[in-house]
């Protein structure tokens, strides 16, 4: 029988195991898929081998310390330096990154030019790239400038919370990458963020569960707006691909009847 795991910390609200674990089941595949708690980075390589498993997915937070776990990184994640999901083959950790897909996925149909990132942590490098990747212009803002550095040395344009309204360009989607939903907080400040909405399409919050303020104002606009359900939707379908090698459409099929039994909440 083959072992998959979710390794993050705290992850006992992880609905990863029952999403993976009923598409293998309806496979007919002989593999079990279980949450653990990560307390340290500490022997990793260990664990995972001990363990005697075939694959992982990685959660908050360790989705960056964890790359230099793996022997190699592959497609996007070098870019992003975040990975998600690691595949054994053999005795080698093999690194990817599915949240970028899983992101872009959702807005594929929506004719984006320009996308504005509100957060510059882990997810908003995974969104810039795949973006970018798609010939999107992307321009970050954020309320502290460390985390901004990276994305200036990868050539985005970047911007303090406070300085986001010199942005002089048309904004197709403004995406919430910030954590502030899971407070029910606003990213930015309303009167800004009304004055963003102002020329504005699509917004998009990761945070799912729970409608956020951030998109009960974005509605109030008559902007249309998408949550993060079908991002964790569509990167769990990525990843499983990668664990099984069985092609995506006959996965998705029973992600889908799964998700939308549990709806992740
Ligand atoms: P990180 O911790 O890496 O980054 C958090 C970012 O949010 C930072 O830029 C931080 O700013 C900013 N921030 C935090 N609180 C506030 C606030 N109150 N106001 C404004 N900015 C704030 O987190 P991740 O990028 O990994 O995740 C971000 C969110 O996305 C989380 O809520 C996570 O649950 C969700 N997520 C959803 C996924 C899905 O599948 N739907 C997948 C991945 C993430 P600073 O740099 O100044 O600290």
């Amino acid at each position: 029988m083959k072992l998959f795991a979710v390794f993050g910390n705290p992850i006992s609200h992880s609905k990863s195991p029952i999403l993976h674990n009923y598409v293998l089941y309806k496979l007919g595949i002989d593999a079990r898929y279980i949450r653990y708690l990560l307390e340290s980075l500490d022997n990793f390589r260990d664990l995972f081998f001990s363990m005697g498993l075939s694959g992982a997915n990685i959660t908050l937070p360790y989705k960056e310390s964890l790359i230099k776990s793996c022997d190699e990184v592959r497609g996007i994640a070098n870019e992003i330096g975040a990975i998600n999901t690691i595949v054994r083959e053999d005795s080698k950790l093999i690194g990817y990154n599915t949240d970028a897909i899983g992101f872009y996925k959702n807005i594929e149909n929506e004719n984006i030019k320009n996308a504005l990132i509100l957060g510059a942590g882990g997810s908003a490098r995974a969104i810039a790239f795949i973006l970018k990747e798609h010939n999107i212009d992307v321009s970050i803002v954020n309320r502290s400038a460390k985390n901004l550095d990276f994305f200036k040395q990868n050539g985005f344009q970047t911007f303090l919370n406070k300085e986001v309204l010199s942005l002089d360009k048309n904004i197709d989607i403004v995406i919430n990458a910030t954590s502030s939903s899971i407070n029910n907080a606003l990213p930015l400040e309303q009167t800004t963020l009304e004055n963003i909405f102002s020329g504005t399409k699509i917004a998009f919050d990761l945070m799912y569960g729970k409608e956020c303020e951030f998109l009960s104002l974005a509605k109030r606009q008559n902007l249309k707006t998408i949550d993060g359900e079908k991002m964790l939707l569509y990167q769990a379908i990525a990843a499983l691909a990668l664990f099984i090698k069985i092609d995506e459409k006959t996965i998705t099929k029973y992600m889908c009847e799964i998700f939308d039994i549990i709806k992740c909440k």
